[in-house]
């Protein structure tokens, strides 16, 4: 029996890789360079991880396949290359070398707690020991200079190598830029456009961030050009979407998801939080009412497939400590605390795996046979 190329491809068509549930041909990740000699045939498989954890079982699946499907006296050599994914806005990449992660906090609507979380969160990333930045990009309400009661701080310029940039505010160890600095509260609102976008894009570049683990932006409500000016400036590691589990708050959500998996935007979703996910009074600590409805967001993680990172109660500590300028999560003993703790160390575990399975291309050779 003489082989030819297509033979090899038409039993590999009989393979599904499981990740995409496609067959290993038209998934394309059969590379064009079938060899064969005799009853001898190399061919190459392409996975876009090196840690790829179907790349054993399709190997043997490949395999099996060839010697069932055209004969079994085939000896097969095979390559398994992993190919890592291109950086999706690499010019953006190099914009803060210092940066290791950036992480975008976004809501569909306004008024859910959105601010309330990035700050707690920031202030819970310092508690576990990394170096953290926050950006307020929300020109509709910059509140990050009062949760971290520096409202009056006035950000000045510092010498760094030559380059004047702008030092930010700090306080709880986390590194503070906001819109609120540089524009009255009240007419932060018209920035709008153009105008932000540029303002935005200062407090980034110009802005004397330095060495961190995590930079934070608590993006604008819903979904505007500042979006796509943030992600095109910076390259942003994932989105954070925070929700109520109210209806009206949930569909705003699914949009805001979507606007960052469109093609436009294209960055991941590192998963939804819901915030005011139930009201425990502190007199009756047993008992939970759900005010805006019950696991709301955990339904909408599933059914959109993204992970749900963490359930904050609706607290009066909360509210009061966004108001006097202490977060929360500056105690993680209190049980308000841990709830923020536990929604850092959650994200830190889902950023450090998604890093780990973009490790930089490495060609991986496997004989088969
Ligand atoms: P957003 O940034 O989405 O507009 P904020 O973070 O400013 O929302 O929160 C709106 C209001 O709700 C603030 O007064 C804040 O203190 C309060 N708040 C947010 N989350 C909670 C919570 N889990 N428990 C109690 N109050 C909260």
């Amino acid at each position: 029996m003489k082989l030819y190329p297509k033979l090899i491809l038409d039993a590999l068509e009989k393979v599904r890789y499981p990740g995409t549930g496609k067959d290993l041909v038209s998934a394309g990740m059969i590379e064009d360079d079938i060899r064969i000699e005799g009853m001898k045939v190399s061919f190459s498989i392409i996975f876009e991880k090196p840690n790829d954890p179907f790349i054993k079982s399709v190997l043997k699946a490949a395999e099996t396949a060839i010697l069932t499907y055209i004969n079994p006296d085939i000896e097969i050599k095979g390559n398994i290359r992993a190919v890592a994914p291109e950086p999706i806005h690499p010019e953006a990449e190099k914009l803060l070398p210092g940066v290791k992660n950036t992480i975008a906090i976004s809501s569909g609507k306004g008024g859910v707690g959105k601010s309330t979380v990035a700050a707690n969160l920031a202030v819970a990333l310092t508690g576990l020991g990394y170096k953290v930045g926050l950006l307020d990009a929300d020109i509709f309400g910059p509140s990050q200079p009062k949760m971290f009661h520096v409202e009056d701080a006035r950000p000045y310029m510092t010498d760094v190598n030559g380059r004047e940039l702008i030092q930010p505010a700090e306080n709880y160890g986390v590194k503070l830029l906001s819109i609120g600095f540089f524009v009255n509260k009240n007419d932060a609102v018209l920035w709008r456009g153009a105008m932000a976008s540029n303002a935005l894009k200062q407090l980034i570049r110009d802005a004397n961030w330095g060495e961190l683990d995590y930079f934070l932006i608590d993006l604008p409500p819903g979904t505007s050009d500042i979006h796509l000016t943030m992600v095109q400036t910076l390259g942003i590691t994932g989105a954070i979407v925070v929700s109520t589990p109210q209806e009206v708050a949930l569909s705003d959500a699914r949009k805001g998801i979507s606007m960052f998996t469109g093609e436009k935007i294209n960055v991941p979703v590192l998963g939804l939080i819901e915030n005011m996910a139930w009201f425990t009074p502190a007199e009756l600590p047993e008992n939970k009412y759900y005010i805006f409805g019950k696991e709301g967001c955990k339904r909408l993680a599933e059914e959109l497939n993204v992970p749900l990172l963490g359930q904050i109660p609706i607290v009066q500590s909360i509210c009061d400590g966004g108001d006097s300028g202490r977060p929360v999560a500056l105690n993680p003993e209190t049980i308000t605390g841990a709830a923020f703790r536990a929604l850092a160390e959650n994200i830190v575990s889902k950023i450090e795996e998604r890093n780990r399975n973009q490790a930089p291309t490495q060609k991986v050779e496997i004989t088969v046979k």
